[in-house]
C-alpha cells in the first residue's frame, strides 16, 4: 500500500512537471516564429543600384575588411572597382 502511494505521488510530481516543461517550451516557440528578425526574410539594400533584395539571394563581396551583400554579381563587381 506504502508503495503505491509513493508511486502515485512521482506520477502527479513527474505530471506537473512535464506541464511545467511544456508551459516555458511553448512562448519561446511562438516568439521564435514571430519575430521579424529571421535572417531569410531580411530585406537589404544593394549599395551599388539601390535594389532591395532578400539577404538570402544576395551576392557577399568583401571590401575594405566588411562584408556587403549585393542584388548580383555585376553590382558587387562594379561596386568594388570603385572602393
Ligand atoms: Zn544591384
Amino acid at each position: 500500500m506504502k508503495g503505491l502511494i509513493i508511486l502515485a505521488i512521482i506520477y502527479f510530481v513527474y505530471r506537473h512537471l512535464k506541464e511545467k516543461m511544456l508551459d516555458s517550451i511553448q512562448p519561446s516557440e511562438g516568439s521564435r516564429s514571430e519575430g521579424p528578425e529571421s535572417t531569410d526574410d531580411v530585406m537589404i539594400q544593394d549599395p551599388e543600384c539601390g535594389v532591395y533584395f532578400p539577404l538570402r539571394d544576395g551576392v557577399p563581396g568583401r571590401i575594405q575588411g566588411k562584408t556587403i551583400n549585393f542584388c548580383s554579381i555585376q553590382c558587387r563587381d562594379a561596386y568594388m572597382k570603385k572602393h
